[in-house]
């Protein structure tokens, strides 16, 4: 990755970290402040329906105490009785006798008829509905009649609608629910369009967002009445303020977090190359070597170079630098650090044993320019080894240019030094290529031996990958062995040599060197045995 990609990407990461967990938060503060407007409106409404219920139920009383005494109409008991009626009942203010739009008598004592006017509508009870009616001269608005054989009850909705919670622009309203097209019988502060008066299922709800209004409409369960109410939006706005003093925050600090932590990851990743080439150049790279044995003998005939860097005293393995250290390219200065080591250790185990070989690792970039075949050359010239003490293990990665790959393998076998295909499988590489490649050896990768003696469903490859290095003609080294099944069947299947926890972890030159004191020991007293 070029740097300045690499800052494109962590600005970019980094604006989504700091913009999403404050967009998020309010976004939840908006949506519970919606939510809690939502509630207040509906018990708004539902309040109002118990009201109306409350008010349809001392009408339905006094209706039935009336109709049980059987008094003649207009009867000086029946107006007696009417008037103790709206006297005890808080929403009912007046009861009287109705006959062609005019009240003939009334618990109002008035001698004259009183003129009411041509209903409104007619309820699915069959109850006469009269919304604006003005009897009284102090009146100042408008009263609900209802009527129902020939009594005619008159109420204050005004009173229903006196509801607790009112601020500005907060509109209710009641309607008969079961007309086709219902109106509002009775509202307060007005400005509730027709368009909100919804017929919903008896006993249910619903709320809704509607031209700037929280609006919800709640049914009663029996009586043919619902209420509207509506708050502005504004209102949201109000009820915004205490989640947004939670939520916003929160969300701030999670933005801030969030932004830390990409800062601190691009700083790490940004950074890590030019750390690598300090690295290099104040020689903080140091090499494990881990044995490989010829599975036959199980002697160690040679040992694979493991690069590690001790970084500010803690020791930082190849898989968190090598994936940087390729991408950038200063992995040919760590390949140069570890061919400087391995010649100057070389000629240490070649006096216990003249034949043993180090094999390095090289990258994709080590394979783009020849300097690398001048440094195995140097290595050779320095630890005075033959070519055979030498050998190069390069990933598949190595070989993405194939005309170039080949030119450069030949270059490195001219030298007389082995090449080998390491991590055989998890790349790109295929039959076709291996075969023009001109390679001395291929390795297979630990992921794959692993599966040997398992059910896994790539346990069938070990053998397909030995078959073709067969047909290939190529040395097989296998990589990763941890269990002597393992060990057995690879040398069952014909693979010529092994490195693994089974033979030997990484290890540093002393411990290499006893290594193979005591080896050559145990075959001196063999052959003088
Ligand atoms: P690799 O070349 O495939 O090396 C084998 C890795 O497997 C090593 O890890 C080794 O310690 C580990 N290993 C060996 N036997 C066993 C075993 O039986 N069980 C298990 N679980 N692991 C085993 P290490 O040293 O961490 O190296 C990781 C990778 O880093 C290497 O994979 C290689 O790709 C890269 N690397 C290491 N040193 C160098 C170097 O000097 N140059 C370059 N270019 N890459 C290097
Ligand atoms: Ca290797
Ligand atoms: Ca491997």
């Amino acid at each position: 990755m070029r740097r300045s990609s690499g800052i494109a990407i962590a600005v970019a990461v980094g604006s989504v970290a700091v913009v999403a967990p404050i967009w998020i938060s309010i976004q939840l503060a908006w949506n519970e402040a919606l939510a809690n407007a939502k509630s207040r409106v509906q018990n708004h409404a539902s309040l109002l329906v118990r009201r109306s219920e409350e008010a349809e139920s001392q009408l339905n009383h006094a209706k039935s105490l009336l109709n049980a005494v059987h008094f003649p109409p207009c009867s000086p008991e029946e107006v007696a009785l009417m008037q103790q009626l709206a006297v005890t009942s808080n929403y009912i203010q007046a009861i009287g006798r109705v006959s062609y739009n005019q009240l003939t008598c009334s618990s109002l004592r008035t001698s004259a008829p009183i003129d009411i006017g041509p209903a409104n509508l007619i309820t699915e009870n069959g109850a006469e509905e009269r919304f604006n009616v003005w009897i009284f001269k102090a009146q100042t608005h408008p009263l609900l009649v209802i009527s129902e054989d020939g009594l005619a009850f008159i109420v204050d909705s005004s009173l229903m609608e006196d509801l607790p919670e009112t601020g500005p622009g907060i509109t209710v309203g009641i309607f008969v629910p079961s007309q086709r097209q219902p109106d509002l019988i009775s509202t307060a502060n007005g400005g509730i369009p027709t368009s909100w008066l919804r017929t919903i299922p008896k006993g249910s709800s619903t709320t809704f967002l509607d031209d700037g209004y929280v609006v919800s409409i709640v049914r009663a369960q029996q009586a043919d009445i619902a209420a509207v109410a509506a708050y502005p939006s504004i209102y949201i706005g109000q009820q915004l303020q205490p989640f947004a003093f939670i939520f916003i925050p929160l969300g701030l600090i999670c933005a801030c977090g969030l932004a830390w932590a990409v800062a601190h990851i691009s700083r790490i990743r940004l950074s890590l190359p030019a750390a690598l080439r300090s690295a290099a150049k104040r020689k903080e790279f140091y090499v494990e070597y881990q044995p490989i044995i010829n599975l036959e003998t199980l002697r160690f005939v040679g040992a694979e170079a493991l690069v590690r860097w001790r970084r500010s005293g803690r020791v930082v393995r190849p898989d968190e630098f090598i994936p940087a250290a390729e991408e950038s390219g200063v992995i040919t200065l760590i390949t140069a650090c570890v061919a400087e080591i391995v010649a100057a250790d070389l000629p240490h185990l070649l006096a216990i044993d003249p034949d043993f070989h180090i094999a390095i690792n090289l990258s994709g970039p080590d394979f783009l320019t020849t300097d690398t075949v001048n440094l195995l050359r140097d290595v050779l010239a320095t630890s005075h080894a033959r070519p055979c003490n030498l050998h190069v293990e390069a990933t598949e990665r190595c070989f993405l240019q194939a005309d170039h790959s080949r030119w450069m393998i030949a270059l490195i076998r001219s030298l007389g030094i082995a090449v080998s295909i390491d991590d055989f499988g998890t790349g790109y590489s295929s039959l076709s290529c291996l075969e023009t490649l001109g390679l001395d050896a291929l390795k297979i990768d630990k992921s794959f031996v692993e599966t040997i003696g398992t059910d896994g469903a790539t346990s069938q490859v070990v053998p397909h990958i030995i078959d073709m290095a067969h047909s290939l003609e190529l040395v097989i080294v296998a990589e990763g062995i941890e269990t002597a099944t393992q060990a057995s069947f690879l040398r069952s299947r014909g693979v010529h040599f092994a490195q693994g926890w089974l033979f030997g972890k990484p290890m540093n030159l002393a411990s290499l060197c006893a290594s193979l004191h005591a080896q050559q020991a145990v075959e001196s007293t063999k052959v003088l045995g």
